[in-house]
């Protein structure tokens, strides 16, 4: 079922959103080649609840910490840990979720630590930009098909390809409803958007092909080639007219 939000709700998930955002956007301020990703997820844990929130994915189906930390092949879930130490030329996604007054914002970003290659530069725009197209097709009367065709189809016209793995979702008192939000699929098809859904489009993009697996730890989904990959995520409200994202920095 696709739970719409009333404004008061709207509102909950825009400092929800917000709180995410500033955390995200703290942890990519303190990259640099030395820190670990479990120092990482402690500034994204200490922002969040500093703030009156609380991290989503702490706990969430026995994740063990506050933000999602996946660095080159790690496509998503990538587990903070002390000994995963960053270095000149890695890609970084850092996932943060936060829950305010029982609703949640999902955002995720793929940052460069220090100078990186061309080739992830590229990598790094060309998600950044699909998820871009994937949000201007959140609007009333479009479909998530068309969502998804949008983002499938600017990543693949640069080679590269879309995780069909894990996909993007509702998002509200429960931080995964309905509808799935895939990053592939066909123009015109499944759910149609109206106002007051609230969702995450949240692209995950290969430079190889777009298998994945999930390591020993039942988390960590590396790409199967051990190409990088990248991600970037909004939480995104439908309107009346322009889609509203939830997830801006302020
Ligand atoms: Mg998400």
């Amino acid at each position: 079922m696709i739970i719409l939000k009333t404004e008061r709700e709207l509102s909950y998930m825009r400092s929800a959103g917000r709180i995410a955002a500033n955390a995200l956007q703290l942890a990519g301020e303190n990259i640099k080649p030395g820190i670990s990703t479990l120092e990482l997820d402690e500034i994204v844990e200490k922002y969040i609840r500093k703030n009156g929130a609380t991290p989503s994915f702490l706990n969430y189906g026995g994740f063990p910490a506050s933000a999602c930390i996946s660095p080159n092949n790690v496509v998503v879930h990538g587990i903070p840990s002390k000994n995963c130490i960053l270095k000149e030329g890695d890609i970084v996604t850092i996932d943060v979720g936060a829950c305010y007054k029982g609703y949640h914002g999902d955002t995720a970003y793929t940052f460069a630590c220090g100078e990186i290659s061309k080739e992830a530069q590229k990598l790094l725009e060309v998600t950044k930009e699909s998820r871009k197209r994937g949000i201007e097709k959140a609007k009333k009367g479009f479909r998530i098909g068309d969502i998804s065709s949008a983002v499938q189809e600017y990543v693949e016209s640069h080679n590269y390809s879309v995780v069909r793995d894990f996909v993007g979702h509702g998002v509200g008192a429960r931080l995964h409803e309905e509808p799935s939000v895939p990053n592939f699929g066909k123009k015109g098809r499944g759910v149609r958007l109206i106002p007051h859904m609230t969702i995450a489009i949240e692209p995950m993009v290969n430079i190889g092909s777009y298998y994945v697996d999930v390591l020993e730890d039942e988390w960590t989904t590396v790409t199967r080639d051990g190409s990088l990959s990248a991600q970037f995520e909004h939480t995104v409200a439908i309107t009346e007219d322009e889609p509203v994202i939830l997830t801006l920095p302020g």
